[in-house]
């Protein structure tokens, strides 16, 4: 089983504080560059090694962005490309996409969830970030793609100008909807992003370290209230409604990504990435793959890094038997003080972060390194 991830790299306008690979949508080359993706896809399809593709993810981005019939006539491509035996087909949406035409293709596409990027239920909020939709259009939209299948809604903390009660609020219009699936990130001031400048220039602020963390306690408290299981440190499901692409690359399973700046995996030691240039990707017709063979450390590190995101844990056994019995007992030394201060747990047969440490999970991590 494989998965495949496509990457739409438009988007109508920049959010201010996004740092992702993508480029105007305005005049964007749209079949052109759906074209370049299949031809990737044709070039590459040998590297999914006969393995049937159970997940699609088309991400972006924005693939909502996509004119009328463009999402349908790659889907259908890609179809009489790999073996299809799709579990899951996943696309994200802006909410001032969604129309009741754009839902109806999505059904007969075969697009079976939806991830949408709401990240507020604060018109003010989204303004301060360069969001395009408002809260209630984030609603409608929901109301639409009620019909496409399992959805998912993306919030975001650590906004400027952001309470806790607003934030609380938020999460309460999320849970109102009664989606799937809610991931919730913290918002990341990368450099270069129109927020920083904005923070240099003193016309906003970044929210204190406090408030981020008590934001995302709420966040576990009321999620968990409601049902959804914690399965990951920033994704949360109604059971048996976790996502099955993105669970895949937690545990290692391997991946095809196509278009300008996608990651692949073989599941084994080769990541290779794309180029973050649409020019340079589509004159290449989809070619200009850098390979990069990872060393036995960072296949450690990274088993340590994905597993310990996940409410599933490190197995230890898993572990000694994919890197041997010396790397175990090393881990098992470097885990002892972390179980022993409480920022690791054991819960059926494996290394957990618990909940209440999740905040600290990159410092935890590094300390098995
Ligand atoms: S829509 Fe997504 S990818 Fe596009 S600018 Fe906003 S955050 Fe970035």
């Amino acid at each position: 089983m494989a998965g495949i991830y496509i990457h739409i790299p438009f988007c109508k306008r920049k959010c201010f504080y996004c740092d992702f690979y993508s480029v105007g949508a305005k005049n964007a080359p749209w079949r052109e560059y759906i074209d370049t993706l299949l031809a990737e896809l044709s070039t590459r399809a040998h590297e999914l090694a006969g393995r049937p593709v159970t997940t699609l993810y088309i991400g972006g981005g924005t693939p909502s962005a996509l004119p009328a019939g463009e999402l349908s006539y790659l889907i259908d491509g890609v179809r009489d490309k790999v073996d299809m035996r799709l579990e899951e087909c996943t696309v994200e949406v802006n909410p001032d996409d969604v129309t009741p035409a754009l839902v109806e293709e999505y059904m007969a596409a075969g697009v079976d969830r939806v991830s949408m990027g709401v990240q507020s239920f604060s018109d003010a909020e989204l303004t301060a970030v360069g969001r395009r939709h408002t809260a209630a259009r984030a609603r409608e939209a929901y109301e639409l793609l009620r019909r496409v299948g399992n959805v998912s809604i993306d919030l975001m903390f650590g906004l400027p100008g952001q309470s806790l009660d607003s934030f609380a609020r938020s999460v309460t219009c999320a849970l109102e909807l009664h989606p799937e699936h809610i991931s919730a990130y913290s918002l990341m001031w990368e450099e270069g992003t129109a927020l920083s400048v904005m923070r240099r220039q003193g016309r906003v602020s970044e929210a204190p370290e406090g408030l981020s963390l008590d934001m995302y306690a709420l966040l576990c408290r009321k999620l968990a209230d409601a049902g959804y299981v914690h399965y990951e440190v920033s994704n949360f499901a109604l059971p048996g409604r976790e996502s099955r692409h993105n669970s895949s690359y937690w545990s290692g399973e391997p991946y095809l990504g196509l278009g300008a700046g996608a990651h692949s995996y073989d599941g084994h030691r080769l990541r290779t990435s794309n180029p973050c240039d649409v020019k340079a990707y589509m004159a290449s017709g989809g070619g200009g793959q850098l390979r990069e063979s990872l060393s036995e450390t960072e296949l450690r590190e990274e088993m340590i890094m994905t597993s310990l995101r996940t409410r599933r844990g490190l197995a230890p056994a898993e572990y000694g038997s994919r890197f041997g019995t010396e790397a175990l007992a090393r881990l098992q030394q470097k885990a002892a003080p972390c179980l022993a201060a409480g920022n690791l747990a054991e819960r059926q047969g494996a290394l957990v972060v618990p909940e209440s440490r999740l905040m600290m999970l990159d410092s935890v991590i590094v300390s098995l390194f």
